[in-house]
């Protein structure tokens, strides 16, 4: 039987490639998103994949979304919560809300998703569970300090559940991606883009399906003792 795997976000960028990657090896796959219609319409055009909109920062839309991609595909084994944002501002000029809509989806998310999933997985026995971090939540950056220590949060939650999964097959697992293409670095100023990509060794951004292939790696039913670990796909930019 094939594996059901939910991905969040997954409808364009690193979501995209990562949903992709999982419907040809096999995977029936969700593919979750917050609004962007059009975009998820062309999505599932072009790959035959699902798309289903919820909001990953309400923890009601997430029990929701689950039971309804369970009703429709079956028991999720494999979740992967790829849905983030971005809201930078240096600390002079971030305001509260700037810091609550990326801690409630990129971290507030992770959490909505996984107690959503969780008690399934536990009575199957099995679980894959793959977290999107960032570079940017190991080394910091500059006017990010909402995104920043979401991401960062994201690596001790997942070494932290990791912990409660490992004796009951479910495995939790992080990859922390340097700079991809995508259209989150794209909204990034052309010179400060120029000043990071002079720093990657392998002197280029990253590619969407080069986090993809990390996350095929993770949840494979081979992966059982691959767990709490932080996948870095960075170009070399950051060695953790
Ligand atoms: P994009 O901005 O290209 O895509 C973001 C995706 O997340 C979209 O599908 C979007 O849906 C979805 N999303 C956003 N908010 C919500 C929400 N509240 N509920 C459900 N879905 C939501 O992002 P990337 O592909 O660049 O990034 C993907 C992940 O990788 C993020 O977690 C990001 O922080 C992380 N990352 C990215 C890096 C990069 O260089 N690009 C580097 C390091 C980490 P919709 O289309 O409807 O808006």
């Amino acid at each position: 039987m094939a594996r059901v795997a939910v991905v969040t976000g997954g409808t364009r960028g690193i979501g995209e490639a990562i949903s992709v990657a999982l419907k040809n090896a096999g995977y029936k796959v969700a593919a979750n998103y917050a609004g962007n219609e059009e975009r998820a319409k062309g999505f599932t055009q072009r790959t035959g994949i699902a798309a289903y909109k919820w909001d990953v920062a309400s923890f009601e839309e997430c029990v929701a979304g689950i039971k309804k991609v369970e009703a429709e595909l079956g028991p999720v084994d494999v979740i992967v919560n790829n849905a983030g944002i971005t809201r930078d501002a240096t600390m002079r000029k971030m305001n509260r809300q700037n810091w609550d809509e990326v801690m409630d989806t990129n971290l507030g998310g992770c959490f909505n998703m996984c107690k959503a999933a969780w008690e399934g997985m536990l009575a199957r026995g099995f679980g894959r569970i793959v977290n999107i971090g960032s570079i940017n939540g190991q080394a910091g950056q500059y006017g990010q300090v909402n995104y920043a220590a979401a991401k960062s949060g994201i690596h001790g939650f997942t070494k932290a559940l990791s912990q409660e999964g490992a004796s009951k097959g479910i495995t939790v697992t992080a990859i922390a991606p340097g700079y991809i293409d995508t259209d989150m670095v794209a909204a990034v100023p052309p010179e400060v883009l120029a000043k990071i990509v002079a720093k990657i060794p392998v002197g280029r951004l990253g590619k969407a399906e080069e986090i993809a292939r990390g996350v095929l790696f993770l949840v494979a039913d081979e992966g059982g003792f691959i767990t709490g670990s932080t996948m870095s796909i960075n170009g070399g930019q950051h060695m953790y």
